[in-house]
Parts: structure tokens; C-alpha cells; sequence
């Protein structure tokens, strides 16, 4: 399968050749900050599928492990990966073209979830994002 995705503006575009691993919401106090936004949906796919085919993502300290990468231009959240951690990347569900691709099916710390926040799914224990 073949994903493609970039953010609002067009200047990062990313293409993505494998299927999705897992995808899941994300209720963490980062994730909120960063989109600026209740939860966050991400789907994990292999990084080897993973290349950025147009513009140059700029990078952000997610947290002591990890970078986000986001559009300089536009602002548009796209990755968060773990800098030692290499197989995978998290790519929001959001920038995809088409993000009907996939669907969340779990969620991730969800004891910051606020609670007029009404989502589904299996909550699972995960590393922070
Ligand atoms: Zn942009
Ligand atoms: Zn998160």
C-alpha cells in the first residue's frame, strides 16, 4: 500500500510505502500542547517505509527522547519518533491525504484526557509520548 500525506500548506509532503502497525489516540499533556488540541490520532508504520518526497520538516524536542516534526511554513504536526528508538515513526492520522486510511483503535494516557472528551477505544499502557 502506499500512503501519501504532507501538511496544510503543501510544503512537506511525505510518502509512506508499507502497511500501518497500529493506530491510536493519544490523550498526553504534550500531545495536547503541541497540537493544541484535546487528543491527538496517530498510526505508527515502519520508518524504513517512511520518506518525506517534498520541502524539509523542522524538528521539535518532544521530550527528553523523542522529536516531533512539524512544517516550518504552516505549522502542520506531523511525526514524533524516539531518537534511539529507530523501527518506527508515528505519523498523525490528520495529514494524511486520506485519513479514512485508517482508523484508532486504541488510546494511550488517557488519565489526561479531559473529561468532555468523549472517545473509544481499548485503553493500553505506552510509552509517553
Ligand atoms: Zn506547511
Ligand atoms: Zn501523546
Amino acid at each position: 500500500m502506499i500512503y501519501e500525506g504532507g501538511c496544510r500548506c503543501g510544503a512537506v509532503r511525505y510518502r509512506i510505502t508499507g502497511e500501518p502497525l497500529s493506530a491510536g489516540y493519544c490523550h498526553c499533556g504534550m500531545c495536547q500542547q503541541a497540537a493544541g488540541a484535546p487528543v491527538v490520532a496517530w498510526v505508527a508504520f515502519r520508518r524504513s517505509d517512511f520518506r518525506i518526497v517534498k520541502g524539509e520538516p523542522e524538528s521539535a524536542q518532544a521530550n527528553a527522547r523523542a522529536v516531533r516534526r512539524l512544517c516550518g511554513e504552516c505549522g502542520t504536526a506531523l511525526t514524533f519518533e524516539y531518537s534511539a528508538h529507530t523501527e518506527t515513526v508515528d505519523v498523525t492520522i490528520a495529514s494524511l491525504d486520506d485519513p479514512n486510511a485508517t482508523e484508532p483503535v486504541y488510546r494511550i494516557w488517557s488519565s489526561p484526557r479531559l473529561p468532555w472528551l468523549h472517545s473509544e477505544g481499548e485503553d493500553r499502557a505506552s510509552r509517553p509520548h
